[in-house]
């Protein structure tokens, strides 16, 4: 059992790792350091954002341990995007419109509220789509468009105000925060024993091994009494998740709106068309609007020497999105606002999530741990829809530290590298857009240049 001074290292201050920290912090632990390659919000961060959609509550109405635990991390996050001080002021509460434009995108959707139906209204036509907003933003002509609006119990969250605040509080409470060189971990240290001294870390040979310390750029090196993984889509470049998790990427960019644009474009709901892409308001400060095209995500595939098998895929950065991408989100804009379709875009970026097979996510301790010795905690595997649960993920794992996890979501959450074997790396899981295929970084012909000068 994890006492309260004992020392607590977190690798990674994104949306999961700040969550853990100010719960901690909240709880009474008083060592807590929390390492991250980038100032905080990393600009790599997925959670570093404008805007995620958040739906309180889950449809999932089966009885498998999934559904029960994606369940209770839903109603866990709901309550604190309601209710909690830190996390209630970046929730707005504006109701989605959700819809698709082939027959078998639209089937799904209406799967997905089954048993709900009294809760959405349909959207056919242009003239509804148009209506779900104030005249003059939705101008488009929606062809093919059908879907339903959900007026109460979802909306969005200002993604990065909530990394933020949950990081400042966490630091007012007593956290430590590592960045830059000083807090980017290149290597996890493992020995067979964790009372021997610092050895160079081995794969497992059928040994128990524990971690010892991870070291970071700067060659330091930080011991704790408990260390947690957390560094979403680059967890995969420390540790062999035996193909558990997926490194894949989407893209986004922005259009700059005037002053009376954005004050035009206030309080709106989510409009999501789940095979062309979604907006949300634009920013109250930088009246940036986020257009993101909807597709099943690019990969960027690691391939064996031996068999030329796909081993996994590696996570780049990039402040530009492919030409193709560009011209996808341009598509969605001329479909439902035309009058911003050919605006320069302001900013765009790949953004990275790591894919688990099932997209639950992966909260546990690393299994070759030594028996009694459990000292390094995985948390990992947000599946593109790990924003909204940001604040249950805090909670989850300090009821991991405190030995206290109910058994079905201990069983959800669980290293499982059994549903990874063989694994299918360009599985859609259950996503629509584009050609309806994960795609390779390494076909992309061509790139934006935004905010780069032509002549450079
Ligand atoms: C384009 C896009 C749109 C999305 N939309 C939604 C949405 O609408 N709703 C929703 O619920 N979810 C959404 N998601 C998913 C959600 O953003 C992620 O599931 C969630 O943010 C993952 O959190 P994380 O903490 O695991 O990773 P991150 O937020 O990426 O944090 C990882 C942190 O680890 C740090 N790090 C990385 N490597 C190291 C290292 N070696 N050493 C130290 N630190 C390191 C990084 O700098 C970063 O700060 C979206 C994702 C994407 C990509």
């Amino acid at each position: 059992m994890l006492l309260n001074d004992d020392s607590i290292l977190i690798v990674g201050a994104g949306t999961w790792g700040c969550s853990i920290a100010i719960e901690l912090a909240r709880n009474g632990y008083s060592n807590v350091t929390v390492l991250d390659g980038e100032e905080v919000p990393s600009s790599i961060a997925a959670g570093n954002d404008l805007n995620k959609i958040m739906e309180e509550g889950s449809q999932s109405e089966d009885d498998t341990d999934a559904a029960y635990a994606w369940n209770r991390l839903h109603a866990l996050c709901t309550k604190a995007w309601l209710e909690d001080p830190i996390y209630k002021p970046f929730y707005h509460r504006t109701g989605y419109v959700m819809a698709a434009s082939s027959d078998a995108a639209f089937a799904s959707l209406l799967e997905d509220i089954k048993g709900h139906e009294d809760e959405y209204r349909h959207v056919n036509t242009a003239e509804e789509f148009q209506n779900t907003m104030p005249r003059g933003v939705l101008t488009g002509n929606f062809k093919g468009w059908r879907g339903f609006a959900k007026e109460t119990g979802a909306g969005w969250v200002y993604a990065r105000g909530a990394i933020v605040a949950a990081k400042r509080a966490a630091e007012k409470l007593g956290v430590r925060f590592i960045t830059g060189k000083k807090g980017e971990v290149v290597e996890l240290l493992f020995s067979e024993d964790t009372r021997a001294e610092i050895s160079t870390p081995r794969k497992d040979n059928g040994l128990r091994i524990g971690l010892d310390a991870v070291k970071t750029a700067d060659g330091t090196i930080h011991k704790a009494h408990t260390t947690i993984l957390a560094n979403g889509a680059n967890a995969d470049l420390l540790l062999d998740f035996q193909s558990q998790l997926r490194p894949t990427a989407w893209t986004l960019a922005h259009v700059k709106m005037t002053p009376s644009e954005a004050e035009l474009y206030k309080d709106l709901p989510v409009l999501f068309n789940i095979e062309k892409g979604f907006f949300m308001e634009p920013s109250a400060e930088t009246h940036e609007l986020k257009i993101c095209d909807e597709h099943p995500g690019y990969i960027s595939p690691v391939y064996s020497s031996e068999n030329g098998k796909i081993l996994g895929s590696k996570p780049f950065a990039r402040h530009q999105i492919p030409i193709e991408s560009e011209a996808r989100a341009r598509n969605f804009l001329r479909e439902t606002m035309p009058h911003l379709a050919d605006r320069n875009f302001s900013f765009a970026r790949i953004c990275w999530d790591a894919d688990t097979p099932d997209r639950m996510p992966l909260i546990d301790w690393y299994p070759h741990s030594r028996p009694g010795k459990r000292n390094f905690l995985l948390a990992v595997g947000g599946s593109g829809h790990g924003f909204k649960v940001m604040p249950a993920i805090g909670q989850v794992v300090l009821e991991f530290l405190q030995d206290r996890v109910d058994e079905r979501t201990r069983r959800a959450l669980k290293w499982r590298p059994e549903t990874a074997v063989n694994r299918n790396w360009w599985d859609v899981q259950d996503r629509w857009g584009a050609e309806g295929k994960v795609m390779d970084f390494g076909d992309v012909k061509e790139w934006t240049s935004i905010g780069e000068s032509r002549d450079e």
